[in-house]
């Protein structure tokens, strides 16, 4: 990625081609949102379409001392913003989520543009990420306390539930819309004022959210996007005091070096980290169907998504028959620019994930796979990668034992269930897990036996806003979305009235 340090603020307008897709340019900001100012760090730095690597536009890098004065005005603006009634500030949120919608198309546009994903995941991601804002205005209203039967004569005890104060949200590139909200959503109405630090790949999403959050009138430092290096911006704010909670979507490597620096003050630290989902078909299981929801639990997001089917474990008398219709699905997916509507897959964000895909590929076969389909050349441009099924995966692959986060699918025979559910909780990650089949004591096996955050039962649809989303073991800490969300962001505070 090239780095501009050119101040002439001329040459830091979008690109052409950004401006020729959005209807409200306004949209598309290159500067950082502090304390409800626009404001220039020391340089920018440019941001690509992976679909064909053109520079779209830049973006502002601040630097330490910027950073520093956006944490103490995200500080002054909690000291009001806690205070407001809860109905105060889900009305905010839900001005923010009815803009977003209304700019929705707007929104994926610039998805597209910045992350590649198709024009329709891009829509529907919109969609997901305002559903949160929604959720989380309705659910701040309801952030109870209680009351505890007292085992001291003559007092009442209570629980109150009082914000953590100022939250740092980190922020991935795949989802550049709805992990912004699913996080600041949640810390809004449970109270904190937010500093948000979206990935440098695709910075844009998170700014248009910050400029709608301003039309629609959250008082200045509530909500703040901070954009720069990803390893300044985080150690500026884990090494900061006032920073109360820090909440995190990323990769497990940066995210365990986020806990260690975030320990020196003893944040509250949630983690949304990286997975390796088993997706198991059991014996009852019609093939076709199977075949179809692993295709869908594989491919979305290019096969950038944590949920991603990572490992297909498939009963061994219907293994022939699967690997033909898995193929014959996958064969159907349109690999392209992600405006195109007929395009199913768009490009992976950059060379490096490229790269990182043909080694995958290249180590399984070098160790026994077989390649069923895909793999092809593409001649769509550097960051497109083919749709690719490889049978036979083994432990000892590099495809089955990482988060592989690309478009290669591994699948692999099974002949007892039991076997199934260990090699499938033998990894350090444990976010999603998927079963499809029928007979209930089997999927309850499943169920209970699969040591993953969420195990869902013949449906690819892991998420959404009532489902507390998150992993165990290497793949997190906490839960987002659902009604456990808000605790992420709120204290249990005790209070004790003695005898009066
Ligand atoms: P990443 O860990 O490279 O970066 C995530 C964020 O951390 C970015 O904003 C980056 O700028 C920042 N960052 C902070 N300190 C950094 C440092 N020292 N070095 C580099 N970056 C630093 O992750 P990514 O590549 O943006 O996203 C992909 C990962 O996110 C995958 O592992 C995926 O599984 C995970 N993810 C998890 C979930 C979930 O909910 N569990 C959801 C989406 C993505």
């Amino acid at each position: 990625m090239n780095v501009a340090n050119h101040r002439d603020h001329s040459e830091l307008k979008p690109s052409h081609a950004m401006m020729a897709v959005m209807d409200d340019i306004r949209l598309v900001r290159s500067l950082a949102y502090v304390n409800g100012k626009w404001i220039t760090g020391e340089r920018f730095l440019a941001v690509e379409n992976p679909s064909n690597n053109d520079v779209i536009g830049y973006v502002t890098q601040l630097n330490q001392a910027q950073i520093s004065e956006a944490i103490d005005a995200a500080e002054q603006a909690f000291q009001s913003w806690r205070t407001l009634q809860a109905d105060e500030r889900a009305d905010y949120l839900l001005r923010w989520h009815d803009l977003i919608l209304t700019a929705r198309e707007d929104l994926a546009r610039l998805m597209v543009m910045e992350q590649g994903k198709t024009i329709a995941e891009a829509r529907g991601e919109v969609d997901y990420g305002a559903s949160f804002i929604r959720w989380f205005a309705e659910e701040g209203r309801r952030s109870y306390g209680e009351t505890i039967p007292s085992h001291i004569p003559d007092a009442q005890l209570l629980t109150f539930r009082e914000p953590v104060g100022v939250a740092a949200l980190i922020t991935p590139w795949n989802f550049p819309n709805a992990m912004v909200t699913r996080k600041a959503a949640a810390a809004l109405a449970a109270g904190c004022t937010v500093l948000i630090k979206p990935a440098s790949e695709t910075p844009f999403s998170a700014l248009a959210l910050a400029e709608l959050a301003e039309r629609a009138g959250i008082p200045a430092g509530v909500v703040n996007v901070i954009t720069g290096s990803g390893a300044l911006v985080s150690e500026v704010l884990c090494q900061s005091e006032t920073v109360k909670a820090l909440s995190f979507t990323g990769s497990t490597r940066v995210g365990k070096h986020l806990l260690r620096s975030a320990a020196a003050t003893v944040k509250k630290c949630s983690m949304e980290l990286g997975g390796n989902a088993p997706f198991i078909m059991l014996e009852d299981m019609d093939v076709s169907a199977a075949a179809k929801a692993a295709v869908a639990a594989k491919f979305q997001t290019s096969g950038q998504d944590c949920l991603a089917a990572n490992r297909i474990f498939v009963p061994r008398q219907s293994y022939a028959l699967f690997l033909e219709a898995f193929a014959a699905q996958m064969r159907q997916l349109e690999v392209g620019d992600g405006f195109d509507p007929s395009v199913s897959l768009g490009p992976l964000i950059n060379r490096a994930a490229v790269s990182k895909a043909h080694a995958l590929v290249q180590d399984a076969l070098a160790k026994g796979a077989r390649l069923i389909a895909g793999y092809d050349e593409l001649h769509l441009g550097p960051n497109f990668f083919a749709p690719t099924l490889l049978a036979d995966v083994t432990p000892a692959m590099d495809v089955y034992r990482e988060e592989n986060f690309c478009p290669v699918a591994g699948v692999l025979p099974y002949d007892d269930l039991a076997e199934v559910i260990r090699m499938s909780n033998a990894t350090e990650y444990g976010l999603a897990a998927y079963v499809y089949g029928h007979d209930i004591r089997r999927i309850w096996q499943c169920l209970r036996g699969l040591e993953f955050g969420m195990v869902s039962v013949n449906s690819v649809k892991m998420t959404g806003h009532p489902i507390p989303f998150g992993g165990v073991k290497q793949s997190g800490l906490g839960r987002e979305g659902s009604r456990y969300g808000l605790d992420e962001f709120s204290e249990i505070k005790y209070g004790c009235l003695g005898a009066l």
